[in-house]
């Protein structure tokens, strides 16, 4: 027998190894192996296992890692996809399948003493003092891992095997499960009574999860998960779900759960990465994974130390845990047989990972649910566009929670015009008056204000008054922010630091009156505290929450009624729920509404209609203050009157004009390096490689018809262009950008180009299907 090995360098080729005797009958599809590459020794993956190969003279395997074949057939099968799809080497999806902690040769369980109560038979002798003493402890607990009952009992080992030589206890080595989340309290939650609107939507979840239940195996799916085909499949099995925030769509995914654990079916759940607070893994475990049911929910995300990260995972494979909670690469998580996957914010960039393999995990989701028989719930309260669109094209079904439960009212969002606050005073105040005036309201009432700015630091940008001079990163086209704590000046990309200058760095001015502009957290809380001394106020950020537990902390005593006031970025944005925050003032709303992507007012509008949800949680109306420069921005007006449709329906036109997404699919090529010219240069021959095979191509004599020499006739190349981020981390950054609708078929052909395509040695090319980011 032979196995086909996908090695764990970018081949983008499989090689053929024997299969010894001592390993026959235990290498499968899937299995993760050891094998000889030249002189060194690879790790891979078993991707088919067969008689014999077309090559002879085999090398033979070396070993097996793992017990288990670690990759599922059907996890081998959506690498694949993800290979192809996403434009890049098969190697590199199927190394992000399993994670680091798993693939690692010495990952493995970790093995502990525990020390364990024996049947005494006939009379119990009597124990030296030091001796009793332990035994009083170990005979009421009756097991124990070795190095508790030496703390607990303040002894030495050699105590505790005399014991053991005495027959009343055992001591052996076990494996120990390393539990996340072993010190949390759990209360144990039962299922709410829904209302109307969550059980309608609930139940054509679950009609669709018994549905795909009872029908045969596996349809092939398209190659376009989240584009509508031309035939359109009987009721499709993925749902988004639209719900404002604090709809209750959070109990519609627990009681969709439930009902997969029914039909004896495993699921798994994404969450943002920002989302996976132990307050969004407690409402899980909550319900799945309290009392005796310890391991029924398995937690996978970056947070987790490589030992828990192994053993999460490996309860997964065994399929004792059945629902796992987790961020992106979560979707990879081999659950079998998979009833359910829900994506939780569905809309989140954070979702899309930015190196290779560039997947969109709420893409590959839908994918793996129709790969599958899985049904898929998409849930957020501002969909993306294409989520959105692919419902008014019929691809997936729309499910609606248009109400607060209990009837809570949606926060009264007022807009104010902050050119107008300029004219009354001298520069543009950090506060409106009626932003002012509504925080001392707050304050006066013992209730609670959150207060956001998407950007961090404390003044944006240093600029010389004579000679308008912008201290920026010399490394980076980006201008570096003030972080007063430090006195440093600092660049949010590549992380350079320096020491504020005291003059003007420019060599011809030198002026010493260089003066801070822009604003970021750190001014807000300052300005706050002289504003209004007596108020508790706390910052969240990236620069204050360093440690893990910090974002806990800070939360617990906002809960607790110890903070007024909390000023944060975007994390502060998303699923926080607290009854006494009534009011919520957003900064500097169109910050990020004039930026060159065309997603900028989709994002703008998604941002504020979060952050506004945080209002208004509790029994008292909430209100908020968006302080914005072009109030009357459709965003922004939109977000205002918690009008999702609205923005959609005036949204759409614009990008189908432009044949951008959802209308069309964007694939962008960034060329990097450190030679400008050379950047530029490369750039125009990949361009013109791009027009000659794939737009125009040149019909080749007997490949006719073939996919590849059709060429793809809705085709639009824009570039290449300097990136907006022209320099980054001192790389030049060219990007082409290409548009279409037929994504599939250009990542096939764009595959073909970029592989062979020779450039100068420092100058890297990336495709990246599908792009969140156009920096
Ligand atoms: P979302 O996920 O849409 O923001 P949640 O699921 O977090 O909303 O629900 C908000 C709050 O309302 C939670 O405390 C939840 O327990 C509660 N809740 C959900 N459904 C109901 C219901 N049918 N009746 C009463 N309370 C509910
Ligand atoms: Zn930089």
């Amino acid at each position: 027998m032979i196995a086909r090995v996908s090695l764990e360098i970018a081949l983008r080729r499989e090689f053929d190894y024997a299969i010894p005797p001592e390993l026959a009958g235990k290498v499968d599809v899937g299995s993760r192996v050891q094998v000889p590459f030249g002189p060194r020794k690879i790790l891979g993956v078993v991707t088919a296992v067969a008689e014999e190969s077309g090559q002879t003279k085999l090398k033979p395997i070396i070993k097996i890692i793992g017990a288990q074949t670690l990759v599922t057939a059907k996890v081998l099968k959506l690498a694949r996809w993800i290979g192809e799809y996403y434009c890049c080497a098969p190697e590199i999806a199927l190394k992000s399948v399993l994670p680091e902690a798993v693939r690692s040769e010495d990952a493995s369980w970790r093995e502990r003493l525990f020390v364990r109560v024996s049947p005494v038979a006939g009379e119990f002798p009597k124990l030296p003092k030091r001796q009793q003493d332990v035994w009083n402890l170990i005979e009421e607990r009756r097991e124990m891992l070795l190095a508790e009952l030496i703390e607990l009992a303040e002894t030495t080992a050699a105590t505790v095997r005399k014991l053991e030589d005495r027959g009343l206890v055992q001591i052996s080595s076990e494996i120990s499960e390393r539990d996340p989340y072993a010190h949390e309290q759990i209360v144990a939650s039962q299922p709410i009574v829904l209302n109307p609107d969550q059980a309608k939507a609930l139940g054509q979840v679950t009609r669709a999860m018994d549905a795909v239940n009872t029908t045969a195996p596996t349809k092939e799916p398209d190659a376009q998960p989240s584009m509508p085909s031309s035939t359109l499949h009987p009721p499709s099995s993925t749902f988004l779900l639209h719900g404002v925030t604090g709809s209750g769509k959070t109990e519609i995914y627990l009681q969709a759960l439930a009902h997969a654990l029914e039909q004896g079916k495993g699921a798994i759940v994404l969450v943002p990465e920002i989302s996976l607070t132990p307050q969004t893994v407690e409402r899980f475990k909550a319900r799945f994974s309290s009392g005796t049911v310890q391991t029924l929910v398995a937690v996978l995300h970056s947070h987790l130390s490589a030992g828990e990260r192994h053993d999460e995972w490996h309860k997964i494979r065994q399929g004792r845990a059945r629902i796992v909670i987790g961020a992106r690469s979560a979707i990879f998580a081999p659950v079998e047989p998979l009833g359910l996957i829900i994506v939780d914010e569905e809309h989140e960039h954070t979702y899309k990972q930015e190196e290779a393999p560039r997947y969109h995990a709420r893409d590959v989701a839908v994918m793996r649910g129709q790969m599958e028989n899985a049904v898929v719930v998409l849930g957020s309260a501002t969909p993306s566009m294409e989520s959105f669109y692919n419902c008014k094209r019929g691809k997936f079904r729309l499910l609606e929670l248009p109400q607060r439960v209990d009837d809570q009212k949606m926060p009264h969002v007022r807009v104010v015009d902050m050119r107008q606050a300029k004219k009354d005073g001298k520069g543009i105040p950090i506060f409106s008056p009626q932003l002012k005036e509504a925080i001392t309201q707050r304050l006066e009432r013992k209730e609670q204000t959150i207060l956001f700015l998407n950007r961090r630091g404390y003044s944006t940008s240093l600029v010389c008054e004579k000679c308008g001079h912008v201290c920026g990163c010399p490394n980076c086209s980006l201008t570096l922010t003030y972080h007063r704590p430090e006195q440093v000046l600092r660049c949010h990309l590549c992380g350079h630091s320096e020491r504020v200058p005291q003059v003007c760095p420019n060599e011809k001015c030198k002026n010493p009156g260089i003066r801070y502009s822009g604003l970021g957290t750190q001014k807000v809380e300052d300005v706050l505290g002289k504003l209004f001394p007596q108020a508790r106020i706390r910052r969240m950020d990236a620069d204050v929450m360093k440690r893990k537990d910090d974002y806990r902390l800070v939360l617990g005593e906002f809960r607790a009624g110890k903070i007024d006031i909390l000023v944060g970025t975007q994390m502060i944005a998303k699923g926080l729920h607290f009854p006494n925050v009534t009011l919520v003032g957003i900064i500097f709303a169109d910050m990020a509404l004039h930026q060159p992507d065309f997603r900028a007012g989709e994002r703008t509008f998604q941002l504020l209609t979060q952050v506004a949800g945080r209002a208004g949680r509790g029994d008292i109306e909430g209100e908020v203050f968006v302080q914005a420069f072009t109030p009357f921005h459709p965003a922004i007006q939109f977000a205002r009157r918690h009008d999702f449709v609205g923005f959609y329906d005036q949204e759409i036109e614009f990008r189908e004009q432009l044949k951008y997404p959802p209308a069309g699919r964007v694939a962008l090529l960034t060329l990097k390096g450190r030679n400008e010219e050379k950047v530029k240069f490369s750039a125009e021959h990949v361009k013109r490689e791009i027009e000659s095979k794939i737009q125009s191509p040149k019909p080749k004599a007997g490949a006719a018809g073939s996919e590849s020499a059709r060429g793809i006739s809705d085709l639009i190349i824009a570039g290449p262009a300097p990136a907006p981020l022209l320099r980054a981390e001192n790389y030049y950054r060219y990007h082409i950008m290409l548009r279409t609708r037929a994504m599939s078929r250009l990542s096939l052909l764009l595959a073909q180009i970029t592989i062979p395509l020779v450039l100068p040695d420092d100058v890297t090319l990336s495709v990246d299907i599908d792009p969140v980011d156009l920096s």
